[in-house]
């Protein structure tokens, strides 16, 4: 049995694992873009001001391949996979040591390339004095550039780009950040949290402009459109006839922050099903191109809403629409969803090995026997693809369920730590009211805000408040309510002898 895996993160590491636990003797090869083995990627920002020896990166031990008895060929690129065949077409570099076929056969695909940083379509986007962050690559170029650059300019404001915008600071550059939205870290704090962040951070030194779309990136400068009230949200801006001022800062060197965009086209050009709303080829602006797998339209025609990444649609058991073919990591989506964490790849990725090797194994009596044993509360949730598969009922252990998203940041002498529905918006970017317990300490700058859905803890925010995270955390988990939540803070705030007071109001839609 041969299992080839596509990438070298953490999904396709734990991918490898989980085969490696149940099939002592299978061929695993795992080839990879990549010049290194998987690294601590979360902790790559932190290579800003480290001395480039990647040392504190790497989550595994370089020996992780004979560990696990795991072929690893570093950088090469797969190019195209053929179903029929169920082989990959890889392009090899000069110089390999030949065990390498530039159409690698497989019995099970695991794919797992994860994602790359959105390039947004801005002229200048590609000139030389541009960065992302993503591979070690990057940041040595970053680093490099670092030594003669005095001004740097971050565009986005999520917490990646929050935590680049800090570290280039404490690098001694000239940062400021450039948001289209009206908040930092737009889809973890809500718009009193953005608030604060802004002046905090501001207050170090680092200018923040928020709804400010950059217009062009240049050798040296930034220029972008800035809705001049800038707190407003867009649409409260632009009945109120919001002016835009056209503002130009210097820029020695960029950081694109802009998301990440899927690498699922290889899975998409070899026929597996996809799931988002990919952008219109040609459209000058990002609109929806219509590729029907989330809202049926039609390729000419796309659903006119703002593009959004593809994925490669997969079942709880990281089942792609081919039942070779198991899909995990950044780069694949069950239910549409995926949050781009690390947690979220690993566990896909040990779910994906786990079902590649079962299906490898795949007794016809054993999916039998399982079938009927948890038919009633397993089967209800298959979802399938194919008439092959329709008789797979795997173990619990090897079903993915959804990781709950938390996100800690620490800079600008500030700490904010956020869990599942910390925003408090509902899907669709639209605001939903809850009853929140929500507060705020003015004159230590805290914030606390537990969102609730049908009286029952659905996120938390905590701005300089993180000692409070492990008992809401634990609330939360354990499905508790407001009045839990109320009485931890209350203990809190009893022992912090802190003034808070409810949060000013803030328009919510
Ligand atoms: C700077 C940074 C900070 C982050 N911070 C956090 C954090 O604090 N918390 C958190 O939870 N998550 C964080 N993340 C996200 C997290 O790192 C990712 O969700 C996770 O690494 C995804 O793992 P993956 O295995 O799916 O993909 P990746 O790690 O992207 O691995 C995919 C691999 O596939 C390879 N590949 C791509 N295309 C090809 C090809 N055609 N042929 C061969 N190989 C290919 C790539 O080279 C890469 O090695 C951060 C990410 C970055 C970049």
């Amino acid at each position: 049995m041969k299992y080839l895996i596509l990438g070298s993160g953490i999904a396709a590491m734990a991918a490898a694992e989980a085969i490696r636990e149940r099939d002592k003797e299978a061929e695993i090869r795992m080839i990879s873009a990549e010049r290194e083995l998987c690294f601590n990627r979360p902790m790559l920002i932190g290579e800003f001001a480290l001395d480039g020896s990647g040392a504190a990166l790497f989550e595994k031990q370089q020996d992780w391949p004979a560990q696990f008895n795991v072929d690893v060929k570093l950088g090469c690129r797969a190019e195209a996979i053929d179903r029929e065949a169920k082989t990959v077409r890889l392009a090899v570099p000069d110089g390999r040591d030949g065990s390498l076929t530039a159409a690698e056969p497989y019995d099970k695909l695991i794919y797992a390339l994860g994602a790359e940083v959105r390039i947004p379509p801005i002229p200048g986007a590609d000139g030389d004095n541009v960065y992302v962050v993503r591979t070690r690559e990057d940041m040595k170029e970053i680093r490099a550039a670092m030594k003669s650059a005095r001004s740097a300019v971050v565009i986005g404001g999520g917490m990646l780009g929050l935590e680049d915008a800090w570290a280039m600071r404490e690098q001694k550059l000239d940062v400021a950040i450039v948001e289209q939205k009206q908040r930092v870290a737009f889809g973890q704090i809500d718009q009193s949290a953005g608030n604060l962040m802004k002046k905090r951070i501001e207050r170090m030194g680092v200018p923040v402009y928020v709804n400010a779309s950059v217009t062009e990136i240049g050798d040296g400068y930034v220029s972008f459109r800035q809705e001049i009230s800038a707190n407003a949200l867009p649409a409260e801006a632009e009945e109120a006839g919001a002016e835009v001022d056209l503002v130009t800062i210097p820029a020695d060197l960029v950081i694109l922050s802009t998301g990440v965009t899927p690498n699922s086209r290889l899975g998409a050009e070899a026929g597996l099903e996809i799931t988002g709303r990919g952008p219109k080829e040609g459209a000058e602006s990002e609109v929806c191109g219509g590729c029907g797998a989330c809202c049926g339209q039609q390729a000419d025609e796309g659903c006119g809403l703002q593009a959004g990444p593809c994925w490669i649609a997969v079942d709880q058991y990281c089942r792609t629409s081919d039942p070779d073919i198991f899909a995990a990591g950044d780069c694949a989506a069950v239910n549409g969803r995926n949050d781009a964490i690390w947690d979220e790849a690993r566990e896909m990725g040990r779910v994906a090995g786990a079902n590649a090797a079962r299906a490898a194994a795949g007794s016809a009596a054993e999916a039998d026997a399982a079938r009927s044993a948890k038919k009633d509360n397993i089967g209800q949730v298959v979802q399938t693809y194919s008439p092959e598969v329709q008789t797979y009922y795997p173990e619990e252990e090897e079903i993915y369920r959804p990781v709950t998203a938390e996100h800690i940041f620490t800079g600008f002498d500030t700490e904010v730590f956020t869990m599942a529905d910390s925003s408090g918006a509902g899907t669709d970017g639209v605001y939903i009211r809850h009853a929140d317990v929500e507060i705020f300490d003015y004159q230590r700058e805290r914030y606390i805000r537990v969102s609730l859905q049908d009286g029952i803890i659905a996120g938390i925010l905590l701005i300089n408040a993180s000692e409070l995270a492990p008992d809401l955390m634990d609330a939360y988990h354990r499905g508790a309510g407001e009045e839990e939540a109320r009485q931890i803070i209350q203990r809190w705030k009893d022992s912090h002898e802190v003034d808070f007071k409810p949060a000013a109001p803030f328009r919510h839609r």
